[in-house]
């Protein structure tokens, strides 16, 4: 249990989990490119992490203008999340089914950090704590326009997956 008197402190508490969240997604981003077949999928993904590193810039920013030592708060979804996306990278099957395996599991990672960002910007507004609102809003844009992208490319992903679907189950070749 943790004590959270005020919306301060939960705002704080919302920005170190985020902290946490988004540094576990440093490690897991490289080996998701790394898994992905389709180019586009591959270099969305390596530049997320790259923009992921910003993310966290951006949340020690704002801890540090509220005052606040730089460190995270265990974020259990995130874990999960990632343990889900490990599950994709371990598929085995055609290119194309993994790589949507990959996109759903990114897509997840994506929506989740939509949400802790919408809550925590809406927390710092209400705060009149512009900067960090503005900080918070910056990622969120990001975390969107990502998810977007992915969408993106699920299109083509989905439909090359669906070339094989329609193979005779005999002549379907696999990793
Ligand atoms: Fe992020
Ligand atoms: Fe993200």
């Amino acid at each position: 249990m943790s004590l959270l008197p005020t919306l301060r402190a939960l705002l704080i508490d919302e920005i170190r989990d985020l902290y946490f969240a988004e540094n576990k997604l440093l490690k897991a981003l490289p080996k998701m490119a790394k898994a992905a077949t389709n180019p586009k999928l591959k270099e969305g993904f390596r530049h997320h992490l790259a923009q992921t590193l910003t993310h966290v810039d951006r949340l020690a920013e704002a801890l540090t203008s509220l005052g606040c030592p730089v460190k995270g708060k265990t974020c259990h979804a995130m874990l999960g999340l990632i343990e889900e996306g490990a599950e994709a990278i371990d598929v085995e099957g055609p290119a194309a089914v993994r790589d949507a395996a990959l996109i759903g599991a990114a897509q997840r990672v994506e929506h989740y950090e939509m949400a802790g960002y919408g809550t925590a910007r809406a927390f710092a507004q209400a705060l009149k704590e512009s900067s960090v609102a503005r900080l918070l809003q910056a990622t969120l844009i990001e975390e969107g326009a990502t998810n977007q992208a992915l969408t993106k490319i699920s299109f083509v992903v989905n439909a090359d997956a669906l070339v094989v679907d329609e193979l005779p189950p005999a002549t379907r070749k696999s990793r």
